[in-house]
């Protein structure tokens, strides 16, 4: 018998077929896409995308040339605008305002070939130094009220060019799937003074059974309410609303985190197209008239990575219910996860 199983965080319906467990083998990974003949991420392209507003070079070197090692630079078809204003305006009962935003793309490694899981530790971590430092300069811009850091990995999870690449989107109204997790997160806060992240990770850690890797620093686990098959969250112990005030050794900690959950999703369903996010808080500047918005943000919020490896379908069902039909229970893929063998 299949369970429903209800997620308190996103208060979703997730349907799991405990019985028909299905392993990687019997998932088919689409072939990988075709390579541009001439990429704009790599050196010496620099001029075919815009002017880079980021990047890590060794002293002396210039803006928008070779020899960077992580390079952020606006996306060149942008999913929102930089420039205007917010336009807020009702038109009948409906409420519209201009696609005001930043979308900015993240080239993590100058080598075309290598994909975010076979960099190193340190080069993982400057591509978390660039999020982070990317995120804090976004906030600084008053019409934006949410950051959010992405990746597509592969053609079948979004990805129209195959140098590894993460995304960076600031929006001007905070998402809805990330409201419905501030909400969930301030609710249980002031009912019980505690966050709701830090006790999931404290009962999961008593469980075991969903946890694939838990160290001093983080708990790489498969959610309870997995909507998709192999979906893998990575909480830092340590509670913090904020991925944004990570210090610099902190980032190197996380960065081997990073790795070693996107080494065993590699690993155990054979590279398969995966979409990340990030998860942290939204942009706290005060707005008239809602003095205690997220007050409590600090104590109740606990930032996140987020993973689904893209190995099934969304279709009409889960369209037309927002329940999702997870042919791998959580406690299965965090077995077959927890089992393989990495090398950081
Ligand atoms: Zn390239
Ligand atoms: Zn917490």
């Amino acid at each position: 018998m299949p369970e429903l199983r209800m997620d308190p965080i996103r208060h979703r319906t997730v349907i799991i077929a405990v019985e028909r467990a299905r392993r990687p083998k019997d998932y088919q990974i689409p072939e990988e896409e075709r390579h541009l003949h001439v990429c704009p991420f790599c050196y010496g392209n620099e001029d075919k995308t815009p002017p880079e507003v980021f990047a890590i070079r060794p002293p002396g070197s210039l803006p928008n040339t070779p020899g960077w090692s992580v390079r952020v630079t606006p996306n060149k078809y942008p999913a929102l605008r930089i420039e205007g204003e917010l336009q807020r305006e009702g038109v009948g009962i409906f409420d519209r305002m201009a696609g005001i935003g930043a979308h900015e793309v993240v080239i993590e490694n100058p080598d075309h070939d290598r994909s975010l899981a076979d960099l190193s530790v340190e080069e993982i971590r400057d591509v978390l130094l660039a999020y982070r430092e990317r995120i804090r300069d976004l906030r600084q811009d008053k019409r934006f009220r949410y950051i959010l850091v992405f990746k597509n990995h592969r053609a079948a999870a979004g990805a129209s060019i195959s140098h590894s690449h993460s995304q960076i989107i600031a929006t001007p109204v905070t998402p809805f799937i990330v409201i419905q997790e501030l909400k969930t997160a301030q609710e249980h806060y002031l009912k019980k003074e505690r966050c709701i992240f830090c006790d999931i990770i404290k009962q999961e850690l008593a469980i075991g059974k969903r946890v694939v890797k838990a160290d001093s620093d983080y708990m790489l686990w498969t959610p309870f309410a997995s909507s998709f098959p192999f979906e893998t969250w990575l909480f830092p112990l340590k509670h913090r609303h904020d991925f944004a005030l990570l210090a610099d050794d902190e980032l190197l900690v996380l960065a081997r985190a990073l790795k070693d959950m996107l080494l065993r999703i590699k690993l155990t369903l054979n590279d398969p197209p995966y979409n990340f996010v990030l998860h942290t808080c939204p942009s706290l500047t005060p707005r008239p008239g809602k003095p205690h918005y997220w007050g409590t943000i600090e104590y109740d919020y606990h930032w996140h990575i987020e993973l689904i490896p893209r190995l099934t379908r969304i279709a009409g069902f889960e369209w037309g219910t927002g329940f999702y039909i997870n042919p791998t229970p959580p406690e299965v893929a965090a077995e077959e996860l927890r089992n393989i063998r990495i090398k950081l």
